[in-house]
């Protein structure tokens, strides 16, 4: 659906995107991450054909979109802070855009009660919130049921209610086929919505791959159990050789694991007697993330 392929961008001289591969597949969500100036957005530009890199392929629904923009008929995009006319309403905005893409009319009543906009609807741009303008986008995106979504940091400046809501619209777009390709520095979307992970750093991909291998490469396994009698099974996983480390946070006890044994260790607590409530994969990615820039 999305393949960007060994791309080279540079700025007067200076390498931003260092031979970068990406794919997209039907169905699929892949969230880019990485730090501010990684590379993210111009990465996203150029699968647009919106800035041409020095080196490199892209294909879009199996079309270059540099030669053919027929594809743009069949994609939605969100930019980073999106630049709507000023002096239309919302309404309009998505009218226009209807017109552009072909999409029909009673599209715009529906996408605007979707995002939360009826009200709003025939308010000026200029005159909308940050959020509101966010929505507006974000609406505008949807229009004509894209096969393809290409959003940079679609969760800019809403707020948490609706931020909710966005994401289980794009997680029910996701099951119904649509590909989507998502900058975003919200973690904690990137580790709900995601099928793969690309980490960008200073313009290489540091990383590939879902979000639970991205925390066993930079992390290590974590496990989290909740149970009764903490110190006692703080005591009993710590005689296991392959049981690194073990503290407790809050009500919690989380294990660190040399190797991947935890059917075994869960198998062992259940047998010894123990009342386990919970016992999972610590998924913290915002740990893994800063250990993965502090490794290279
Ligand atoms: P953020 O998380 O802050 O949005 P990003 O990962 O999207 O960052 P980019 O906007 O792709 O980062 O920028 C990558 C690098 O390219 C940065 O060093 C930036 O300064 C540089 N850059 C981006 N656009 C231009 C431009 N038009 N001219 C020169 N340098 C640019």
């Amino acid at each position: 659906m999305i393949e960007a392929k060994e791309i080279v961008k540079r700025y007067s001289g200076r390498e931003v995107l260092s031979n970068i591969s990406l794919n997209v597949e039907k169905g699929e969500f892949v969230s880019l991450i990485g730090p501010n100036g990684a590379g993210k957005t111009t990465l996203i530009r150029i699968i647009l054909a919106l800035i041409k890199p020095e080196k490199g392929k892209v294909e879009i629904l199996g079309k270059d979109p540099f030669n053919d923009k027929s594809v743009f008929r069949h994609l939605g995009y969100v930019q980073e802070l999106p630049n709507l006319p000023p002096f239309l309403t919302g309404r309009e905005v998505l009218l226009l855009s209807a017109k552009i893409k072909g999409a029909k009319k009673d599209e715009v009543d529906e996408l605007l009660e979707l995002v939360g906009m009826r009200e709003f609807a025939n308010r000026q741009i200029a005159k909308y919130s940050k959020g509101m303008i966010q929505r507006i986008a974000i609406a505008e995106a949807l229009l004509g049921n894209p096969e393809v979504l290409v959003l940079d940091e679609p969760n800019i400046g809403i707020d948490p209610l609706f931020s909710l809501k966005v994401r289980e619209m794009f997680d029910k777009l996701k099951r119904n086929g649509t590909s989507i390709l998502m900058t975003s520095h919200e973690l904690e979307d990137v580790k709900k919505l995601s099928d793969r992970v690309y980490m960008i750093y200073k313009g290489k991909i540091v990383f590939e791959g879902d979000v639970e291998e991205m925390v066993k490469k930079f992390l290590g396994i974590q496990v989290v159990i909740e149970g009764e009698e903490l110190e006692k099974i703080s005591n009993f996983v710590s005689s296991f050789n392959y049981v690194k480390k073990v503290f407790k946070e809050g009500n919690k006890l989380i294990v660190s694991m040399t190797e991947d044994r935890r059917e075994e260790l869960l198998r062992n607590l259940v047998e010894a007697g123990f009342r386990i409530r919970a016992f999972y994969m610590d998924l913290n990615l915002e740990e893994a993330y800063s250990r993965a820039i502090s490794s290279v």
